[in-house]
This record gives C-alpha cells, structure tokens and sequence, in this order.
C-alpha cells in the first residue's frame, strides 16, 4: 500500500495521542485534518511553476541584432578592414560551460550517496506477534462470527473484541465526537474511517493485557477494507491468520431479519442489510482474497448448525496453531 505521506503523517499524530487519553481517540480526526492541510500547502508552495530560460552562447549571439554586435561594427564609416568572426572571444562561454557542467557532476554524485528521503522507515507495531496472538475472524454479516467467537472465548481462553460493538460503544458515549459519523456508516453499511476503528482496537487491547495479562484476540468484523488491514498490522500488531466464515447471502440475510425481531440493531433491515452485503463483496471480500495469497487464511463453511460449524473450526485451527490454540 502506498501510504500517502499525508496519511503517515495524520498517523502518528493521531497514535501520540490515543496513547495519552482513555479509550477514545479524541481530536484525532481534527488532528488528522490539520496534518492534511499542512502538507497540502506545503506541496502548493513547492509546485509553483519556475521558468528556466536556457540559452547556448551561439544561440543567444545569433538573436542578437547585428547593429547592437560590439564586435561587429568595427567598420562602419572607418577605414578600417572589418573583422572577421573568428575573432569573437569565445573562451568566456566555454569557461562558464566547463564549470557549470562539472558542478552539475558533482551535485549529481553526492545525491546519489544520500540516503532517499521520500519515505520515511516504517512503524514499528505497538505488540510483537511473539509476545501476542491475534486471528482476524471474517465473514458475511450474519455469517455467524460472533457465535463461534463465543464459543472459542470459553474454550481457548481468547479475548474477543467486536469492531462492531467498540463502534456502537463509541457511538453511544456521551460526548464523543465521532457517535453521528459512526451511527450513520452503521446504517448504510458503510466503512468508519480506518483510524478511528483501529484507535478503539489498540486502546482495548492495551486495557485488556494491563487489566487481565490477556494475550490472545479474537478481533471479529475486522479488517473490513485493506487500508485498516495494512494499517493495523503495521502499527498495532501482524495477525497470526484469518478465520474466514463463508455463507451463502440468501442464508445469511434469513439470519439478519431474523436476529432483526430482537437485536434491536439499526442495521438489521432489508435495506441496511443489502448495503452491507454489497460492502462486504465489494470492499472486504478483497481483504480475505489478499490473505489467502499470502496463505494465511482458515476457511469454514458455516452454513450448517452451530455446533457442525464449530467442530470444523476447532479441527482446522488445531491443524494450523497446534499449541498455540
Ligand atoms: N464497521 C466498520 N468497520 C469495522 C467493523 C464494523 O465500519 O471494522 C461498521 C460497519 O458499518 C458494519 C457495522 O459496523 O456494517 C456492523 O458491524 P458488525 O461487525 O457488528 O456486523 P456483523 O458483521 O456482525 O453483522
Ligand atoms: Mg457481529
């Protein structure tokens, strides 16, 4: 991913200060704003057109009009023979040639020695997969994530964090600067913009090992689009593997209307619940796609019961983690 600097920049500004406060990443995006239009105004002030007038010595003499030539009116009204043009002085030109150029090497050269300064070293992540292990679980809406979440939070002793449920927190937290532009990507299906999501993320996962010395998440409807993906592993934590849920969209929209008569969610509905599905294979499903080319994806079909499904995940994540389940 080509991060724009911009971005990099709106980044760490936004991660100083998630590290400072609580659980919510307050100021960030107008942070982030402040960051866009420094860089913006920079990059103005930088592309203003320059004209660079260049001329060879025999050009510029030949555009001269003759009467103005100091050189050539040696003759005029005199009797002297008039001088011919091998006797312009040349050498002046050839002297500003030879060392123009050879600067030009030299400033050349010593560029090329310097180290490239257009991008800047990468972040390094706030925990070490060594230390903490994190399965990104994915999946349609209603394919059955947070289920089988449930089920392996009792037994494999994981913590399970929601991205949709620190959205809806976040949503409802009085106060918080972002509950209108969440409540409103929630009810189209639409994506919250990456750092607020992974701000949420990395701030649960810090209160959870300080709290319970907890390492191992399960980080459920999430990476939903690619920035977040490259995002979160470059600066929070590389996720060990993905545990995709895949579902027809005619069982998983029964599901949702179903779930829709008690979950009390403002996007169980056949309108919201259409949106999503067209998010999910327009904008995740090429998240799950580019984890298994790189071969880090555990696939389960989860149209079958609960407990089938389960088996299945429990016998595929032993054959990959071992141990390490
Ligand atoms: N959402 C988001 N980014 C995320 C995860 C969720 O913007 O990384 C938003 C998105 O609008 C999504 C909604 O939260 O449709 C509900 O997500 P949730 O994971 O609760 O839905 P589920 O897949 O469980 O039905
Ligand atoms: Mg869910």
């Amino acid at each position: 991913m080509a991060a724009t600097a911009p971005g990099r920049q709106a980044w760490r500004q936004l991660m100083r200060n998630s590290c400072r406060g609580p659980a919510t990443p307050s100021n960030l995006l107008r942070q982030q704003h402040r960051a866009f239009t420094r860089q913006a105004s920079s990059t103005t002030q930088s592309s203003s057109p320059r004209r660079v007038v260049t001329q060879s010595p025999s050009t510029f003499l030949r555009r001269q009009p003759l009467a103005q030539r100091s050189y050539s009116s040696g003759s005029q009204g005199h009797n002297t023979p008039p001088r011919s043009n091998s006797q312009v002085k040349f050498w002046p030109f050839l002297i500003v040639i030879a060392f123009g150029s050879g600067g030009y090497v030299l400033l050349a050269n010593r560029r090329k020695k310097m180290p490239p300064t257009t991008e800047p070293a990468p972040a390094t992540p706030a925990f070490s997969p060594a230390d903490v292990t994190v399965l990104f679980v994915l999946g349609g809406p209603g394919a059955g994530k947070g289920t089988q979440c449930a089920r392996l939070v009792k037994d494999y002793h994981f913590t399970h964090l929601s991205a949709g449920d620190l959205l809806r927190a976040e949503q409802d937290r009085p106060g918080s600067q972002y509950g209108a532009l969440i409540r409103d990507c929630i009810k189209n299906g639409a994506i919250v913009p990456m750092e607020v999501t992974v701000a949420l993320l990395e701030n649960a996962m810090r209160d959870t090992i300080r709290a319970s010395g907890n390492k191992k998440f399960l980080i459920d409807g999430f990476p939903r689009k690619m920035d977040q993906a490259f995002k979160f592993e470059e600066v929070v934590c590389p996720a060990k593997l993905v545990l995709f849920y895949d579902c027809p969209e005619a069982e998983m929209e029964k599901r949702l209307l179903e779930r829709g008569k008690t979950s009390g969610r403002a996007d169980d509905n056949a309108e919201s619940i259409r949106k999503r599905f067209r998010t999910f294979v327009e904008t995740s499903m090429p998240v799950v796609d580019h984890y298994e080319a790189e071969n880090r994806v555990v696939k389960v079909d989860s149209t079958p019961t609960p407990d089938q499904v389960y088996a299945d995940t429990q016998e595929k994540l032993r054959k990959v983690l071992g141990d390490k389940l």
